[in-house]
């Protein structure tokens, strides 16, 4: 069954857009044999993003986290064809896809256009920057893996220049100072590894400067982490006070320089504050696709935010597109979590849809020969009656956890009808196993566990690439 290839015309074509949380959970949940299946993504490879702010001071690193999207599809039943290309455009009056090999190697082929019966479409989203000037230019994102290589090279980068003979004092100050924007999660845990690396490693590899490293956290409303219960916001700023990480809150960026930012504070007040290194998690907005696709259908698609989807994961306004994950507008958080149990959902229904198609095939086939059994015909219907059933999608909130640094991090967990929040060591061992558990193969796992080890033994490396 391996050498099939997906373009049986008798089945369905499903093409997956994404190699993300909401498509590779998709994927890998998916019975192929009653489809032909395409996916497009321009990253050939699933991220696991929890451990992403792991990378950036080399706690962990980069292949550690990433699975080829290959290494899920090649044990299917059927072929999956698995392409390295963007989405373009898609039509959802003609039902196609527009996508094009936008790598570096991109030999003579152009764009293409395959048709589809079943778009499921798991493309994420960008960088929220609210258009402030200079962001793009001169500030790190950290949402891919580039991203994450990119912090720790520019890290090095300042540190190994404030440490160069006869630097000014001024311009010392400067390139130590860490800037983050946005006290979300992903804010919250980068400057946590930053921490941890000035600690554990830049005291010992640079102790000339180590000392002279800040890092300042920079957040807009009153407190970081809205979306945790207070006593693990208070934990998460105190911990943070006593790492001395400066917390800026109801601190705007305002506008941004290549060496300064302009922040605006509470009474308005507004000064320029110099940096080293800029990293800016100010959370999502949507592709550039994605509102194209919005503009499409401007009577169902009126939320800026994303995707309107209905209980079933079905795009409004469309026919055969399935869309999850972060490109949707949804009463759910853009996370990890929700993405996966929504490819879960997804692929389950897909079984249902395949199984209904074999069985209408069958019924069709009892129906035409002059031997059919009405018993066998009537229990082909029963199964078709029940395969046509669906179920809306329900989200099951497992928890949140996140990595504060100084081996602590915080877990909220759901606890019968209420809610359990723990911070400190032993959260920490449970972040860990947590994550552990959830990276996808045991390849991950290993290289995970051995780099954790490697660090204890050995430190961070400090080489700059
Ligand atoms: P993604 O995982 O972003 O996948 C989108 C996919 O679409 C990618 O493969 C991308 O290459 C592809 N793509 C992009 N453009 C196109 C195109 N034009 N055509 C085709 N494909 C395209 N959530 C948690 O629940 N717990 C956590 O601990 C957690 N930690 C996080 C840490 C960090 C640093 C970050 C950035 C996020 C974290 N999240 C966490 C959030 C979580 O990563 C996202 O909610 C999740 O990735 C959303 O899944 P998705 O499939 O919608 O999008
Ligand atoms: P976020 O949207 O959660 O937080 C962004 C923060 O930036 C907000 O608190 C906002 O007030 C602040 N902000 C916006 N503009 C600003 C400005 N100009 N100046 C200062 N502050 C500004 O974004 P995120 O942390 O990237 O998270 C995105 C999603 O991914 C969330 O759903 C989050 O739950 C999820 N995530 C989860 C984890 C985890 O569970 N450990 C880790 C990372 C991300």
């Amino acid at each position: 069954p391996g050498d099939q290839l997906p373009d049986d015309p008798a089945k369905p074509t499903v093409v997956v857009l994404g190699s993300g949380w909401g498509a590779t959970s998709f994927l890998k949940n998916l019975d192929t044999e009653e489809f032909n299946v395409v996916v497009v993504s321009p990253r050939n490879y699933f991220l696991f993003t929890p451990l992403l702010p792991s990378v950036t001071v080399g706690t962990l690193e980069p292949r550690s986290i990433i699975q080829p999207t290959r290494y899920i599809t090649r044990h299917k039943k059927r072929r999956v064809a698995v392409y390295e290309a963007e989405a373009q455009d898609v039509d959802p009056i003609k039902k196609t896809v527009t996508f094009q090999d936008l790598s570096d190697i991109r030999g003579a082929a152009g764009s293409v256009t395959i048709p589809y019966d079943y778009l499921v479409y798991a493309v994420g989203c960008e960088n929220q920057t609210f258009g402030i000037k200079g962001v793009t230019e001169h500030a790190c994102f950290l949402k891919e893996l580039s991203d994450a290589d990119k912090i720790r090279t520019k890290l090095l980068d300042c540190i190994e220049t404030a440490a160069f003979k006869d630097q000014p004092e001024a311009e010392v100050d400067r390139l130590m100072h860490m800037i983050v924007v946005g006290g979300g999660p992903t804010g919250v845990e980068y400057a946590g590894e930053l921490h941890d690396f000035l600690i554990d490693d830049l005291k010992k590899w640079y102790p000339e400067v180590a000392d002279r490293l800040r890092i300042t956290l920079i957040e807009a409303l009153p407190n970081v982490l809205p979306a945790f219960s207070k006593q693990l916001i208070q934990y998460t700023e105190s911990t943070f006070k006593e790492n001395k990480i400066d917390v800026l809150t109801r601190t705007m960026v305002k506008d941004v320089t290549d060496k300064s930012v302009i922040v605006q504070d509470a009474n308005k007040e507004t000064r320029e504050i110099p940096y080293g290194l800029l990293v800016w998690a100010t959370g999502n907005t949507s592709r550039q696709i994605t509102r194209n696709l919005m503009t499409k259908l401007p009577a169902a698609q009126t939320q800026r935010r994303g995707l309107l989807v209905d209980d079933y994961l079905c795009m409004l306004g469309t026919q055969g597109i399935y869309a999850l994950g972060d490109c949707t507008a949804t009463q759910y958080a853009p996370t990890a979590q929700v993405a996966s149990q929504e490819g879960i959902y997804l692929a389950q229904m897909f079984s249902k849809i395949g199984q209904k198609n074999k069985l209408e095939r069958q019924l069709a086939e009892l129906r035409a020969s002059p031997n059919a059994v009405a018993e066998e015909v009537e229990a082909v219907v029963k199964k078709l009656n029940r395969a046509s059933k669906q179920t809306p999608f329900h989200y099951s909130h497992q928890g949140s956890l996140a990595y504060i640094g100084s081996e602590k991090a915080i877990a909220d967990l759901p606890f019968f009808n209420g809610n359990f929040a723990s911070g400190g060591g032993a959260a920490m061992l449970f972040w860990r196993s947590a994550y552990i558990s959830t990276l996808y193969s045991v390849r991950n796992r290993t290289l995970v566990m051995a780099d954790w080890a490697k660090v204890k033994l050995f430190g961070r490396d400090v080489s700059r690439e």
